[in-house]
């Protein structure tokens, strides 16, 4: 098995260096779509995220998968300038080598904490809506924009206001529904916001720096409570009234918003008005 430390000499899907088998046959579903199937570590791992891509925008049931193959890749904590070795935590003599647990205890900790990582991998959501962010950010979620891309003919129109095409930022950021959604936490915080062209942006900007750190947290916790509400919604479009849809909608949001930051902050809150409360700024 190798003990990484620059990661040059070993491939990511194919030698052993996370779990006891090559990625590729643990995740053989997501290695046939991947496009670095042949690249080192060196090459995928930027610092602080993995910079893999696929050759399609991955369907809803593929964002579970994916969801536990970052869980596997979190095990990895990233590069040194050590040169990669091979390790045997046990040697010919069925010893235990001090020497190459040593080296699996001291792989250099080098991630500093930045975005885009943190924003969404260190948000206490579930692990598969943090996945749903990641892919919103690299811009693979298959709106029709994208399967157009891939030669399906449609004719894109959003599936909430019915008005505008269905692209990554009309959908998540600028579409008339979203936006209400977005307001409310803006008017909440009580801050000016000009809402960005991409989602990446948005995960650099909205956080607030000056909370307090449960606030902090909270505030993290927005975007992707409003983008899971948004897709949910999308992907179960109804015939209702529009005025009761859009009503639904913004509960389902602060519902969801409830609920994350009562289980995942693990916060004492007895109802919502408390979570919207405390998410104000001075
Ligand atoms: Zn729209």
């Amino acid at each position: 098995m190798f003990s990484i430390g620059n990661g040059r000499k070993v491939d990511l899907w194919n030698d052993k260096w996370i779990e006891q088998a090559p990625l590729k046959q643990l995740y053989p579903d997501l290695y046939s779509i991947n496009q670095q199937q042949n690249s080192t570590i060196e090459m995928v791992w930027g610092e602080q995220e993995w910079n893999l891509s696929f050759r399609r925008a991955l369907n809803d049931w593929e964002i579970d998968r994916l969801a536990s193959f970052f869980g596997t890749l979190e095990q990895f904590k990233g590069t040194s300038t050590d040169a990669d070795c091979l390790i045997w935590l046990r040697n010919k003599d069925n010893k235990f080598t001090v020497k190459a647990a040593y080296r699996v205890l001291t792989i250099s900790n080098n991630q500093s904490g930045t975005w885009p990582w943190k924003m969404v991998w260190r948000v206490k959501i579930p692990h598969k809506v943090a996945c749903f962010s990641w892919l919103l950010a690299r811009e693979v979620v298959l709106t029709q924009d994208t399967l157009m891309r891939r030669g399906f003919n449609l004719c894109s129109r959003c599936f909430l206001c019915g008005k505008e095409a269905e692209t990554i930022s009309h959908l998540f950021l600028h579409c008339s529904w979203t936006d209400q959604l977005w307001k409310i936490f803006i008017n909440l915080r009580g801050i000016s916001w000009t809402m960005p062209g991409r989602v990446s942006d948005v995960l650099k900007c909205w956080n607030s720096d000056t909370n307090p750190s449960n606030q902090k947290e909270r505030c993290k916790i927005v975007s992707a409570c409003i983008w899971w509400t948004v897709w949910g919604e999308r992907n179960n479009v109804s015939f209702e009234d529009k005025a009761i849809r859009i009503q639904k909608l913004k509960l389902k949001c602060l519902g969801l918003f409830f609920f994350w930051c009562k289980h995942s902050l693990m916060e004492e809150l007895e109802s919502v008005y408390d979570v919207l409360d405390s998410l104000q700024e001075d």
